[in-house]
Formats: structure tokens, sequence, C-alpha cells
């Protein structure tokens, strides 16, 4: 069984009938109304060994941590407010290594916004950096409800996260612009902030791009019951990418379709909301299709993809 599969036939005996549950799991963050708020709910971790090695820069590690997590407040349509923090270390861990991850922490707090508001502190074998956050919503974008036709979207450019994974895990230094830039996208993520207001007052439906974008259009697709034509395969990564890739464009838009951890935003909008949604910085990428496939063009024809991106089991 896959991770979905998994998490699926494990939560079937829940039984939960919770009235205050409005979007239950399955999206990007759960939706609970109380006291006339909607609230989002969301978590995610850095794991040691799976998500960074010792040798990450703790600062980024930390920076990561509530980036990955706001990311699927955006993706809701949300404003981020606070985090709780889970965090399981090895004893012998320096201390300075938690400091500098406080401080990335800290960073992206300001840069986003929100609050650290407790967490819980355990010993463990493995270095475990887990977090809680907590958002609001006035109107709830989900992964369902994009409709054959509408436009596909995206937020920012994407491959260059798994571009600055990979110099990072080879352990080379920093030698040019272009890999100082693929490093700090992936240690740094840079949210796209200035364009949640937008998807959520238009966007049909959105999903943030944490698996690479092919397993995050298949969700879309799974849950809206579209497919998706990308049409402008040039217009998903960027110029830094296609340098790093050496010109290569085949390689980049293989970083930029599977390379997950990218933290941009792939959203559905009608036509007619193309134009101000590319004036505040989003790119039309493709539309969406009543075909259930995802395809992409190619030099001559539509070509399928598979709509896969990366899971952990
Ligand atoms: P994302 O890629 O946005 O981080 P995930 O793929 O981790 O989301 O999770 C997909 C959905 O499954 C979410 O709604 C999440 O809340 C839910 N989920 C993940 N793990 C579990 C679990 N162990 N128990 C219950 N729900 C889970
Ligand atoms: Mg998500």
């Amino acid at each position: 069984m896959n991770e979905f599969e998994r998490i699926e036939h494990w939560t079937k005996s829940l039984n939960q009938k919770d009235e205050s549950i409005k979007v239950p799991i399955g999206d990007d963050c759960a939706l609970v109304e109380s006291g006339g708020l909607k609230l989002l709910l969301s978590n995610d971790e850095q794991i040691e060994g799976h998500h960074f090695k010792r040798h990450f820069p703790p600062k980024g590690v930390g920076f990561k941590l509530i980036a990955s997590n706001v990311s699927d407040i955006y993706a809701c349509g949300g404003t981020p407010l606070w985090v709780n923090l889970a965090i399981a270390l090895p004893p012998k861990l320096p201390e300075g290594w938690m400091l500098s991850f406080y401080e990335g922490v800290s960073s992206a707090c300001e840069r986003f916004k929100l609050s650290i508001t407790g967490g819980n502190t355990a010993a463990s074998d493995t270095l475990s950096l887990g977090a809680f956050i907590v958002g609001r919503c006035d109107r709830f974008i989900a992964r369902r409800g994009a409709k054959p036709d509408e436009r596909l979207m995206l937020t920012g450019p994407l491959g260059e996260s798994r571009a600055g994974l990979e110099h990072l895990l080879a352990e080379r230094a920093i030698q040019s612009e272009t890999d100082n830039a693929v490093v700090k996208s992936h240690l740094y993520p840079d949210l796209p902030s200035k364009l949640v207001a937008f998807i959520a007052e238009h966007a049909t439906s959105a999903i943030d791009i944490s698996d690479g974008l092919a397993g995050d259009l298949g969700h879309l697709m799974a849950q809206s019951g579209v497919g998706f034509l990308i049409e402008e395969p040039e217009a998903l990564y960027s110029p830094h990418l296609l340098e790093y890739c050496r010109q290569d464009g085949k390689r980049a838009l293989k970083y930029a379709l599977f390379g997950g951890e990218d933290y941009q935003i792939a959203f559905t909008l009608p036509e007619s909301q193309v134009k101000k949604a590319q004036s505040l910085g989003a790119s039309l990428i493709g539309r969406a299709t009543d075909t259930q496939k995802l395809q992409i063009h190619g030099p001559k024809e539509a070509l399928e993809l598979p709509a896969k991106g990366f899971v952990h089991f």
C-alpha cells in the first residue's frame, strides 16, 4: 500500500460524527468551524535522513519546516496564525544546531507573519522536527472544484528545489549565482504570499506543490474529476533551473514535473480572471480537460504523463 492507501485504511475505523469538521481528511488542510471562525489545521515535519542530512544548514531546516506548513494554509486560500512545534532529538545533538534551527523558525515566522505558541520536546534516536499549524480563511479553496476548460495557473517556477537538494546532497561548494539560487529555493522557499488573497477570491481549486507537479495535479484530477493539459511546458521552470541543467530543457522539465518541495500553488480559474492573475505574478500553464488524463504538449502532439509524485512508501 502506498502512503495514501495506508491513510485511508487506518482512518476507516475513526467513525466520527463531528459537525464542526467541514472539510475532513483528504485536502491540504482540514477546515473546522467554531464560534463563527473558519479555522484551517495542518501539520508537516522534517526528519533527518529523509528530508535533510546533518550537514544541511539548520537555519534552512527551521525555515523550511515553517514554510511547508504555511504552504498548506496558502493552498486553501488562508492566512497562517499559530504554530506548535514537536521536537524529537538525539541527546548528543550539539546545542548550536537547535539554536540555528530556531533562527530559521524565527525568520520564517517574521516573513509569513505568524507566531510560535508552544510545542513538545522529547529524546529520540532520530532528529525529527514537526509543526502543527492553525490558520483562518473566509472562503476555503479545495482540491475539488476544477471544471473542464478552466485555466491552470502556477504561482511560481518549479524544479529549483530539487536541483538545490541535489547540490546539497553532493556536498559541493557554492560556485555560482545559479548554485546559490537553487540551494536558496530548497532551504528558503519563496512562498506566493502576494497571490493568496487573489486565489482565495477567484480560484475554483488549488493545491500546493509539495510532492511534484505531476503527482499533485493527480490529486486535483482525482478530487475534481477532470484531466489537465499542460500547454506551456517552458513556463514551468526558471532560467536559473535551465542554467543549472546546462540548458537541457528536458532535464529542467523533469525536475519541474517530478521534483517536489517547491511550495508553489497550482490553481484553476475561469478564463476571465487569467489576466488579473498574470498581473500579480502567476503563470498560465495549461487548462483542465474532460479526459481524466494528465497530458503535456510535446514537439508534435500531446503526450500522456504519469500523474504520480513523491510517495513515502
Ligand atoms: P500534504 O501533501 O498536503 O502534506 P498529505 O499528503 O501529508 O498532505 O496528507 C493528505 C491528507 O491525509 C491530509 O488531509 C492529511 O491531513 C491526511 N493525513 C495524513 N496522514 C494522516 C494520518 N496518519 N492520519 C489521518 N490523516 C492523515
Ligand atoms: Mg499540501
